[in-house]
């Protein structure tokens, strides 16, 4: 058996029953992550001898007779989360020596649970892009076909999960950065409701859409995460203190009563035709599994895209401005003077995408455009805040594409940032609602990549969405299938 393609609670059972170690298990997938990482590329640090020292640290728990779910599973943790002691740069020359001196909210509760940090994943610099492309370090690419992107932001996470090269992994998603990468690279990724999860020690993107969540091989690996990382969190002042359900629960549960609704928005022209059919046959087995389906209406989805694109780069300039070569990461020491500095200092230290977003954000909160621009796209965010509200009072979920097409291929989209916009259409509606999604694999195209079905929840219901995920992975054999590497 090759322990690096367990699931966490398989691994859990064997770790357990003493069949196997936490040394053993975290070996095997360094031993494939020295396999296979040349031509994945999902990894942009390794923790090698922090992870042994891990592992060999939760064996000594396990000897103990000490073991919680998570104890001694290899994770591996997107670069835009904070960790004490090792590297985090959010894929940007910026901070490419930036070492935090504390870890972020998530991986304290994943280090507290002895789980083993495997090493930090390749990303978007800051998270803005779909296709890990916009890195400053390196290009990740998909699994099931290296020619192709693995989906962005969170890129490395996902490629690494469906790799093999870790047992699960965190991502963060600000319009799709999870749910996007997740369902390129046939693997489960779940945003959670805005709120749910800490945002401490995540670094900020778009602050008012930033969640923190799972990438992972299966939907009880989903829930195993969750029970960990959400929660009320006295250092985020928007995390929201309610109770924590016990997510496993919702496995339990069959979709009988269960109202499920079909956006008609997110069925229209440029939806590629396998997409379209993959998603025809997932709702007609949800239906199958004691669902019922109807078609709804989320009227404001075409005007998604462009208020994302001025709320996020928005946010995203008075976020980045904290990066000025004066308090950490580069500094240009070339410069004659202040003003030059900062100049030299993020020129350099930024790439064209980060750089265009904060240009994009600058202008959309200057003097004279602040109300045409940021103060409308607010308003049309709360438009289609009332489209998920007005949807919900008659469907427990909302089954929709992840993304128009399977991934495209590497450097496709790189200079037409408008196409690459495009593609987040399915994504953003729900993130500018803060409602939690989730995304799992419900087919394949006829070249074999991977499609993802999105499943829409109210805020707070991610359980009703793992009950659904659950019960459809349940129906299917998609989540089972593994890249040949
Ligand atoms: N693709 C979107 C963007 O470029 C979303 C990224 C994300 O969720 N971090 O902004």
């Amino acid at each position: 058996m090759d322990l690096y393609g367990l699931t966490i609670h398989a691994a859990h059972e064997l770790l357990k029953r003493g069949e196997i170690s936490a040394v053993a298990l975290t070996a095997a997938v360094f031993e494939r992550i020295e396999e296979v990482e040349e031509k994945v590329s999902a990894y942009l640090t390794l923790a090698r001898d922090r992870a042994m020292a891990e592992a060999e640290a939760a064996d000594a728990l396990i000897g103990q007779g000490e073991l919680g779910p998570l104890t001694g599973i290899p994770l591996a943790i997107k670069d835009i989360l904070c960790t004490e002691g090792t590297r985090t740069t959010c894929g940007s020359k910026i901070l490419e020596d930036f070492i935090p001196p504390y870890d972020s909210t998530v991986v304290k509760k994943l280090r507290s649970a002895h789980a083993v940090v495997v090493g930090k994943t390749n990303l978007d610099e800051f998270g803005m892009g779909s296709s890990t492309e916009h890195s400053a370090f390196a290009s990740t690419h998909n699994p099931w076909d290296l020619t192709r992107i693995p989906g962005g932001s969170s890129g490395g996470s996902a490629a690494a999960v469906a790799a093999d090269e870790c047992i699960g992994a965190i991502g963060s998603d600000t319009g799709g950065s999870i749910r996007q990468p997740a369902s390129h690279c046939g693997v489960v990724g779940l945003k959670p409701t805005y709120g749910r999860v800490s945002r401490f020690g995540l670094v900020a993107f778009a602050s008012s859409l930033d969640q923190v969540g799972p990438i992972t091989k299966d939907v009880t690996d989903c829930a195993l995460l969750m029970n960990e990382i959400a929660g009320y969190d006295a250092m985020d002042s928007t995390s929201v203190p309610r109770p924590v359900p016990d997510f496993t629960k919702a496995l339990e549960s069959g979709l009988h009563g269960l109202v499920a609704g079909i956006p008609k928005e997110y069925y229209v022209e440029g939806l590629d035709g396998e997409v379209s059919q993959a998603l025809d046959d997932a709702i007609k087995l949800i239906g199958e599994l004691g669902a019922t389906c109807r078609e709804v209406s989320l009227p404001h989805t075409p005007y998604a895209v462009a208020t994302y694109y001025l709320v996020a780069p928005a946010e995203a300039s008075s976020n980045l401005a904290r990066y000025d070569g004066v308090r950490y990461g580069l500094r240009d020491a070339t410069s004659a003077n202040l003003m030059e500095m900062y100049r030299n200092t993020r020129s350099r230290g930024f790439g064209p995408e980060v750089q265009r977003r904060i240009i994009i954000g600058t202008y959309a909160l200057s003097a004279g455009y602040y109300e045409a621009y940021y103060g409308k796209a607010s308003q049309v965010r709360t438009l289609v805040m009332e489209d998920f509200k007005q949807a919900f009072q008659t469907c427990d979920v909302l089954l929709a594409p992840v993304a128009p097409t399977p991934a495209f291929k590497l450097g496709e989209k790189l200079d037409d940032p408008l196409s690459m916009y495009l593609s987040d259409i399915f994504t953003l509606p729900p993130s500018l609602a803060g409602v939690p999604g989730l995304s799992v694999p419900c087919g394949f195209s006829r070249e074999g990549l991977p499609i993802g079905l999105q499943i829409l929840g109210k805020h707070f219901d991610e359980e009703k969405l793992i009950r659904v995920g659950y019960n459809f992975e349940q129906a299917t054999d998609y989540h089972k299938r593994r890249p040949e590497l």
